[in-house]
């Protein structure tokens, strides 16, 4: 039975056709600048047509960067320009395409399909990590993906990983997201630069953002500034991999994101590394997505009723 599955994202909405978990076609379109909630709808029902239309469709699964609860309303997107307070997303989308919507946090479908058909296949108990501006969460226990009463389950980088720590995004302090996201980092290594600390994050990036890209050419040309706060990041992730590991004996860890493939092997081998050093017991093993764009796409499909 066919089903589509689209992912929107703050830059980009990518959607595919799947037949259990094979992939028949794939469609991508940018999101709209000013994406507001009717632009968007307009846009993923463009992409659904790019597809081929809803005929032979039986449902469609999307996944969204922001909580959502049980009825496919995503509660916030910070990332999503004009969407201010909830949006019933998988009402509206019924709406337009006439067939049954699902609406699913992007990161819990991406850390689903990974476990039904990526880096985790064939294990129960899997928590992903995607790694970017943010840091987003999914966790999967005995094969089912948890969502949590009001749709919050999963946000690791949320987690308090330093009482009185760094300022979060969110608003609170001392959260992961402000030690192992880029954002977070960005902002201590333009504090560190102001303080009087010579960086080459700074000096390359100037006044636009420091990408990925930036980060790992100072790594590589062995920047302290940059050497200590990534190792913190590594740090802080292990810190908090280690705690949500010994509540639930997790086996498997996936790591995704873009900062994350950025950063490679040596990276996740040093968040390994640290998570051994912190566990109770045989420590999960943290292995890199495996599915790439389509992985979230895939995952919303795959959880479409
Ligand atoms: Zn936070």
């Amino acid at each position: 039975v066919a089903r589509i599955g689209v992912d929107l994202g703050g830059t980009k909405i990518y959607g595919v056709v799947v037949d259990g978990v094979e992939v028949l076609a794939t469609a991508k379109r940018k999101t709209p600048r000013e994406a507001t909630p009717d632009e968007v709808i307009h846009r993923i029902v463009r992409v659904v047509e790019d597809l081929g239309g809803v005929e032979g469709i039986e449902s469609i699964g999307v996944g969204a960067p922001g909580p959502v609860d049980a009825s496919g309303t995503v509660l916030v997107a910070p990332n999503l320009t004009g969407w201010d307070g909830p949006v019933p997303l998988a009402a509206l989308l019924a709406q337009s395409l006439h067939r049954p919507v699902t609406v699913e946090n992007d990161v819990s479908a991406a850390t689903f399909a990974e476990h039904r058909a990526g880096a985790a296949r064939g294990v129960a108990d899997v928590l992903g990590v995607w790694v970017g501006t943010g840091v987003g969460g999914g966790l999967v226990i005995g094969g089912r993906l948890v969502r949590g009463e009001r749709g919050g389950a999963a946000e690791i980088g949320h987690m308090a990983v330093r009482p009185g720590g760094r300022r979060c995004g969110c608003g609170g302090s001392g959260h992961l997201e402000a030690y192992a996201g880029r954002a977070g980092m960005e902002a201590e290594a333009r504090r560190r630069h102001a303080a009087g600390e010579p960086t080459q994050l700074v000096e390359e990036a100037g006044d636009r953002r420091i990408t990925s890209r930036v980060w790992a050419d100072a790594l590589a040309a062995g920047d302290v500034v940059a050497t200590e706060i990534v190792a913190e990041g590594a740090e802080m992730l292990a810190v908090a991999l280690a705690s949500a590991a010994a509540l639930v004996d997790m086996t498997a860890v996936v790591i995704g994101g873009g900062l994350a493939e950025r950063l490679g092997d040596p990276w996740r081998e040093e968040v390994a590394r640290r998570l051994g050093d912190l566990s109770f017991g045989p420590p999960p093993s943290v292995v890199a997505a495996v599915l790439g764009d389509p992985g979230g796409a895939l995952g919303a499909a795959l959880l479409a009723g």
